[in-house]
C-alpha cells in the first residue's frame, strides 16, 4: 500500500474511498482557487515545466534537494497514481459526475488542445462556480468546442479501454490531496508527469500492482515490449520468452492489451518481494 493508502484510505486503496471524492471537500475555497489556477495553466502545470527546465541545468546534488522539497509540495497539492483498468472502472462508478475535458498538460507540452484524454471527476460547473468560464476562456477555441462533455461511467470506461489499446497509461490525480478530481491517460511523449518521471521528479506513485508473464503461455512474439512506457519488459533470446522487471514495472497493465495469448497478469504489489516497497 502506498503512502496515500495509509494516510487517506485507512490502509485500503485510497482512490476507492468515496469520501475522497466528496462535494464537501470540493467546496474548500483554497481548493477551488487551485483548480481554477490549474485549468488556466498559470499554476501547477506551467510551474512543473519551468522547474524542470531549470533543474536540467542544475548540478545533480542540487537537483536532488530541489526535487525532494518539490515532491513534498506536490504530494500535498496535486499528486497522482497509476491505476489499471479494473480500478478505473470502480473509480468511474464512485464519482459524482464525469466530464471529458481538454488535456491541460498536453496544452503546455505540445501547445495543442485535445479533449480526448482527461476526465474530471465530480468537477462540474454546478459544483465549482466559475470553473467553466475559466476553462472556456483559456481553451477556446477547442477542437470541437464541446468543452465539459458530460458522459456516463459506461461511456468513460469505453473510452479508457480504447486508450488502453493505444498504449496510454491511466493515472488518477488529486487537487489538494485527498480530494480526487481527475483521471488522465498519459503518454511519455507529451505528458508532463511522464516527462518529470524521466528526470526523477516523481509526481505520481506506481500502481498498487505489478505485472508478471506466464512463461507457459508466452509465445515470445514481443508485441508487449513496445506497449510498456516504462521499459520494464525484456525478451530473453535464450528462453524465447518475455519477462517483466518488477523494479521497473509501474503496474499499469497496459501490456496486457497487446498480448493475444493472455500471458500477462497483474498481481498485488505487496506479493512481489522485490517491488513491494517501491513507489
Ligand atoms: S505479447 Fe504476450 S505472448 Fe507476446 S511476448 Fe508479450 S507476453 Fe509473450
Ligand atoms: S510491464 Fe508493467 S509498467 Fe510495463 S506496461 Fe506492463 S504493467 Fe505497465
Amino acid at each position: 500500500m502506498c503512502q496515500f493508502c495509509h494516510q487517506h484510505g485507512e490502509g485500503k486503496k485510497w482512490y476507492l474511498e468515496a469520501k475522497n471524492y466528496s462535494v464537501e471537500l470540493l467546496h474548500d475555497l483554497g481548493r477551488v482557487g487551485f483548480i481554477n489556477d490549474f485549468i488556466s495553466t498559470r499554476g501547477s502545470v506551467a510551474n512543473v515545466r519551468e522547474k524542470l527546465s531549470k533543474a536540467a541545468r542544475a548540478p545533480a546534488w542540487l537537483r536532488r534537494i530541489l526535487f525532494f522539497f518539490e515532491e513534498r509540495k506536490y504530494r500535498r497539492d496535486h499528486f497522482g497514481q497509476v491505476v489499471p483498468i479494473e480500478d478505473v472502472e470502480q473509480v468511474l462508478n464512485l464519482a459524482d459526475g464525469i466530464v471529458r475535458v481538454p488535456c491541460v498538460c498536453r496544452k503546455t507540452t505540445t501547445r495543442k488542445t485535445t479533449n480526448e484524454f482527461c476526465f474530471g471527476l465530480g468537477i462540474n460547473p454546478s459544483n465549482v462556480p466559475g470553473i467553466e468560464e475559466s476553462f472556456i476562456k483559456n481553451f477556446k477555441p477547442g477542437p470541437d468546442l464541446k468543452l465539459f462533455d458530460r458522459i456516463t461511467p459506461a461511456e468513460a470506461l469505453d473510452l479508457h479501454r480504447s486508450f488502453e489499446k493505444k498504449g496510454l497509461v491511466h493515472t488518477i490525480w488529486t487537487f489538494k490531496t485527498p480530494f480526487i478530481g481527475g483521471i488522465c491517460n498519459c503518454d511519455r511523449s507529451d505528458c508532463l508527469a511522464m516527462v518529470s518521471n524521466r528526470f526523477d521528479f516523481r509526481v505520481f506513485f506506481r500502481a498498487e500492482y505489478v505485472a508478471e508473464t506466464d512463461t507457459r503461455s508466452c509465445s515470445g512474439c514481443r508485441k508487449c515490449i513496445s506497449y510498456c512506457q516504462f521499459g520494464a519488459i525484456y525478451h530473453s533470446v535464450m528462453k524465447k520468452k518475455a519477462f517483466i522487471d518488477p523494479l521497473r514495472c509501474y503496474g499499469c497493465g497496459i501490456c496486457r492489451s497487446a498480448c493475444e495469448f493472455d500471458a500477462i497478469r497483474l498481481i498485488p504489489r505487496s506479493e512481489n518481494q522485490l517491488s513491494q516497497n517501491l513507489w
